[in-house]
């Protein structure tokens, strides 16, 4: 296997040397962060830098998965806990397919996305476009690597929920689809990696959102 075919020696160390070591160090930080005894934890010691944390976590976790992640849950009430579960078994399989090398391709020509991979998941190709390197800023390109490994990873095909390019999206906001099509959904992987990133600023998404809303009329 050819780990990089067609890049540019700037582009393939940009990749290999900030991209990937990004992707997985936001990867990490949800499986720290995403974990209700830990939360738990860190009520008790108190603090307030603390608290907004927990707060940040669980609100994204609520928008985008659908999921209660509440220290203060009954113990009676697994259901939440399951859905824990689940995403962090998901995420950790994202992250440690980060450790081995996966084929990536540049493809020199127009698209209308920055990468893509295919929907046959025996082939763990990931096929970047001009757009990668041209328009995305370096958290962008790391949790588009985020996105796109996960579909492949977790085998899941189109964007249940939101269609291909969803617009108007503030990722700690997510779109509110439960937890059983979210699961399914990349966006929402690349939308809690970004949400929970310590330079994460809903502001841009927000003025975005506006944008698009003044020039469709
Ligand atoms: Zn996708």
């Amino acid at each position: 296997m050819e780990e990089y075919t067609h890049f540019n020696g700037e582009a393939l160390e940009l990749v290999r040397d900030t991209n990937i070591p990004e992707a997985k160090s936001m990867l990490d930080r949800i499986l720290t962060l995403v974990n209700p005894p830990i939360a738990l934890k860190a009520k008790q010691l108190g603090g307030r830098a603390q608290q907004a944390i927990i707060d940040k976590v669980r609100t994204a976790v609520k928008n985008i998965f659908g999921i209660l992640l509440d220290a203060d849950m009954q113990p009676m009430d697994d259901s939440d806990q399951r859905h824990v579960d689940t995403l962090r078994d998901n995420v950790q399989k994202v992250r440690a397919s980060f450790n081995l090398p996966f084929p990536k391709v540049f493809q020199d020509h127009k698209s209308m996305l920055a990468a893509w991979v295919s929907n046959n998941f025996a082939d763990p190709t990931v096929n970047f476009s001009p757009m990668y390197f041209d328009d995305l800023s370096l958290l962008d390109q790391a949790v588009t690597l985020v996105h796109e490994r996960s579909h492949t990873i977790l085998r899941i095909s189109g964007h249940p929920g939101t269609g291909d390019s969803p617009v108007c999206i503030v990722p700690h906001e997510g779109k509110r689809l439960g937890f059983d099509v979210a699961i399914r959904n990349a966006y929402c992987y690349e939308w809690l990696a970004i949400s929970l990133h310590p330079n994460y600023n809903p502001t841009p998404y927000r003025d975005l959102c506006r944008d698009n809303s003044i020039s469709g009329h």
